[in-house]
């Protein structure tokens, strides 16, 4: 990916603002940052804008799977490490289903593979995609499996055999839907590159290292088709996160077009998979594919993945709202804080520990926490009470208004402008419990 500069040698240079910024450079900046796209310049030569195109390109390709709003990107990664700027798609998770379950059996695998669902910080996992695999060796039975799990699994499917024969049965049926297929190798790679060009679909393929993976990538281009997905062998967490780095450094340092595609895992079930799983979540996996996954190993990799995943320069956040906790009435309490996510989940599980009905006003301070805010101005009585007014929670309860510990400054201002008694609440969260009781008891 170029640099700004990079960008601003190949635009026109008149700052004519056509494309809603006021320079030139401000564009450039917006297009290494990817927020921007060549086209929204009108007044690029032909000339520029190949070059632009080709260093707008990230160095590993997006590959999508699925279609329309369930539909899963894979890749388009810019950078070694998080912090050099954010990392783009999250690894994707799938859960196998063999192609020779059928009636209930089929529709409780599903059902068990949907219920794998947790809401964390406001965020709901999920299992992404379901892999259907050719365990029968008939390509009717695979066909029909894939049309079967289509009809109950509204996301993604992977079609994973290495028979072409498979292949192209369950493609004639469900081939719109732009599956992955998974079974490319080195034996099968031009007939499988073929069904992938002619379906629209893109390639999984499996390779022994990373040589071998450089050639069949290479291979697979030239046969016509290039969103790839790229299957290492690597069957240890050593080699996963060795092979797994030195990919990702060729591609994003070196631009090794051939190792520029997203990498996956197939892994089988229990705790060496998972570790398999978190290897590769970490270090630049796209895809984990798993022979099955209980729900108390998927919330901890779900939670791992989302750490990584999140925009390090974007605070999580949550809606501006009044919060009722605990059915809070007349006479209950106002608390308030900030939409920092992590600031809101906890205050309100402390609320919730202590058992006493709350109204927890949330203030949107763009994901600041709460000294964060003040200091930037954004967290002060004059915004809290707009708040009160527009959520119009004071209407709702007589009861007192308790102002973060961490700015008890405001209290004498905020009580001024909202004409309510402002109590001083406590400096950490997890004293909520106490003061709440305390508070009522009085
Ligand atoms: S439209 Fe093109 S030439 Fe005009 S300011 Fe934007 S980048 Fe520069």
């Amino acid at each position: 990916m170029a640099t700004a500069i990079e960008f601003f040698k190949l635009l026109p240079k008149t700052n004519c603002k056509d494309c809603g910024q006021p320079t030139c450079l401000a564009f450039a900046m917006l297009l290494a940052n990817q927020k921007a796209k060549i086209d929204d310049c009108p007044h690029i030569s032909q000339e520029s804008k190949t070059a632009l195109s080709e260093s707008a390109a990230p160095p590993m390709r997006t590959v999508t799977v699925g279609t329309g709003k369930n539909a899963v990107e894979m890749g388009g990664e810019t950078v070694l490490y998080r912090h050099e700027r954010r990392f783009v798609n999250q690894t994707a998770y799938a859960l196998t289903v063999c192609d020779d379950l059928k009636g209930k059996a089929l529709s409780d695998r599903i059902e068990a593979i949907s219920s794998l669902s947790f809401e964390r910080v406001g965020v709901t996992f999920a299992a992404d995609m379901i892999s259907v695999k050719n365990v029968s060796g008939d390509p009717v039975i695979f066909a029909e499996a894939a049309k079967a799990v289509f009809s109950l699994w509204k996301k993604p499917l992977i079609l994973e055999s290495d028979d072409v024969d498979a292949i192209e049965e369950a493609l004639e049926c469900i081939g719109k839907m732009r599956p992955l297929i998974y079974g490319a190798n080195a034996v099968n790679l031009e007939r499988m590159a073929a069904l992938a060009k002619k379906h629209g679909c893109p390639l999984g393929i499996r390779a022994d290292d990373l040589g071998s993976a450089a050639d069949l990538s290479a291979r697979a281009k030239a046969a016509g088709t290039e969103d790839l997905v790229l299957d290492l062998g690597c069957s240890g967490l050593k080699r996963c996160l060795e092979d797994h780095t030195v990919a990702r450094r060729a591609a994003v340092k070196k631009k090794f077009k051939p190792l520029g595609y997203p990498l996956m895992n197939r892994v089988g079930s229990g705790e060496y998979a998972v570790a398999m799983a978190a290897v590769s979540t970490m270090k630049y996996g796209s895809l984990v594919i798993f022979d099955n996954l209980e729900s108390y190993e998927a919330l901890p990799l779900m939670t791992l993945r989302q750490n990584i995943y999140t925009d390090p320069q974007v605070p999580i956040q949550v809606k501006q709202a009044l919060y009722p906790i605990g059915n809070p009435g007349e006479h209950s309490p106002i608390m308030f804080t900030t939409n920092f996510s992590l600031t809101y989940f906890t205050v309100r599980a402390d609320i919730e520990k202590s058992r006493i009905p709350v109204w927890l006003q949330i203030v949107n301070t763009e994901g600041l926490s709460v000294l964060t805010a003040y200091a930037a101005g954004k967290f002060e009585p004059e915004k809290v009470s707009e708040v009160f007014e527009e959520s119009g929670v004071l209407s709702k309860t007589d009861g007192p208004v308790i102002v973060p510990g961490l700015v008890a400054r405001m209290s004498g201002r905020l009580e001024e402008m909202i004409g309510r008694k402002v109590l001083v609440g406590t400096n950490e969260s997890k004293q909520i419990p106490k003061h709440l009781k305390e508070l009522t008891s009085q």
